[in-house]
């Protein structure tokens, strides 16, 4: 009876992959590849057709973000933490692992510095050994509080060392320095994206940030909750634009930094009511206590994107916002529903 069973399995089904003759696939590491930016990135490396392995140690990732691929003969996942060294053998490190909201990033502050520094270090020490071009998922927040606006890559920024944004605005710093360390002494190939806040399926629910508290919050009938007075400032990229650009720049000769955001400005107030307004209900919204050291204005200049990578961020935000509320509202359900059984 159990023969039978297995016999009548019907095979997983995947999505279409492209065919690539050997000598265009490549082998392909995506650190943090369970992750939000991560796992639209390995899908779309595995459709173009590469192999792609995913080291994640599953913190603020989940296997369910990568189950498309399981079992796929292009596809590997390796569970491991990347503050200990990993030897695999690959044409191209794109390094996303490292937890990214402020929740979670200051849940462990030492962790957080380890990933970005150690992690860091192995990943650079991995790309010089095998000769791998190498991309390191910076951030906005190398800018700190900006005091220029909009934010080139030229700025050098405004952060305070021992502020509770320190263990990542300053773990991607060094990650920064490192890069262009072995870069020089090393000859590695070095690509670096300064990624600005970037929205879309598979964030989080429970992250903690704006995006996925408003928009929580709308759903739930409940009180949008802005910090401060609201006049802060953020730009809002959609996880697809971001993955071009991402893309773009590994395959560029371009090995300065490169701001990957979106230019559109909003206020959080304007933001908490385009997203009331998307979702429908008329909740309040309501001022609650500022949190500390947060950035007053942010808003990428991305000529350098445009010029050297001929790219541009394409999905208006309320498209954007209509497919991630589209994601939360089936996120919720399937809660409902597990609740109820
Ligand atoms: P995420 O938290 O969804 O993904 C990070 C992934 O890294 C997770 O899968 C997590 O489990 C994994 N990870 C964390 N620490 C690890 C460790 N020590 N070893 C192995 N895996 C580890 O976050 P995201 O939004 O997808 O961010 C991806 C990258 O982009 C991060 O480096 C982040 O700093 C950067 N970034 C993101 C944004 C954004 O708005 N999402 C903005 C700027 C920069
Ligand atoms: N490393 C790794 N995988 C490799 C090669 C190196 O994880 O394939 C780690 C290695 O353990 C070391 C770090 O990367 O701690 C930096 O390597 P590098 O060669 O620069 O330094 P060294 O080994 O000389 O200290
Ligand atoms: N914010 C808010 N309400 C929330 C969550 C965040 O008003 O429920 C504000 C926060 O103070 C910041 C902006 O929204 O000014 C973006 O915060 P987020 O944590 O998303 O990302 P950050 O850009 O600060 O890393």
């Amino acid at each position: 009876k159990k023969v039978a069973l297995v016999e009548n399995r019907t095979p997983k089904r995947y999505p279409f992959v492209n065919f690539l003759n050997h000598r265009a696939k490549k082998r392909i590491l995506v650190t943090g590849g369970a992750g939000f930016v991560g796992s639209h990135l390995v899908d779309k490396l595995m459709m173009a057709g590469h192999e792609v392995t995913v080291v994640d140690n599953f913190f603020t990732g989940s296997k369910r973000n990568v189950e498309q691929w399981i079992g796929h003969e292009n596809f590997e996942l390796i569970h491991q933490d990347i503050v200990t060294p990993l030897f695999v053998e690959v044409d191209e490190i794109y390094h996303l692992a490292s937890p990214a909201s402020p929740p979670h990033y200051m849940f462990n502050s030492v962790k957080t510095i380890k990933t970005n520094t150690i992690g860091t270090i192995n990943m650079l020490g991995l790309a010089k050994r095998v000769g791998a071009k190498i991309l390191i998922a910076s951030t906005s927040e190398v800018y700190g509080d900006p005091e220029v606006h909009p934010q080139p890559e030229t700025y050098w920024g405004h952060v305070n060392p021992i502020g509770p944004r320190a263990c990542y605005d300053e773990g991607k710093r060094v990650a920064e320095t490192l890069s262009y360390a072995y870069a020089k002494q090393d000859k590695v190939s070095v690509r670096v994206a300064r990624i600005f806040n970037t929205y879309g399926p598979r964030m989080h629910v429970d992250d903690g940030r704006v995006v996925s508290n408003f928009i929580l919050q709308a759903l739930r009938n409940e009180t949008l909750t802005v910090y401060g007075r609201g006049n802060q400032t953020r730009s809002f990229q959609y996880v697809s634009d971001l993955v071009e650009g991402l893309v773009s720049l590994m395959a560029s000769n371009f090995t300065q930094p490169v701001n990957l955001g979106n230019p559109v400005e909003y206020t959080i107030s304007e933001f908490a009511a385009i997203i009331r307004t998307i979702v429908g209900n008329n909740n309040p919204i309501k001022s609650i206590d500022a949190t500390e050291d947060d950035p007053q204005r942010r808003k990428p200049d991305i000529s350098r994107a445009k010029l050297h990578l001929k790219w541009t961020p394409k999905v208006p935000l309320r498209e954007g916002l209509i497919r991630t509320i589209a994601y939360f509202r089936g996120v919720l359900e399937k809660t409902k529903l597990s609740q109820s059984v």
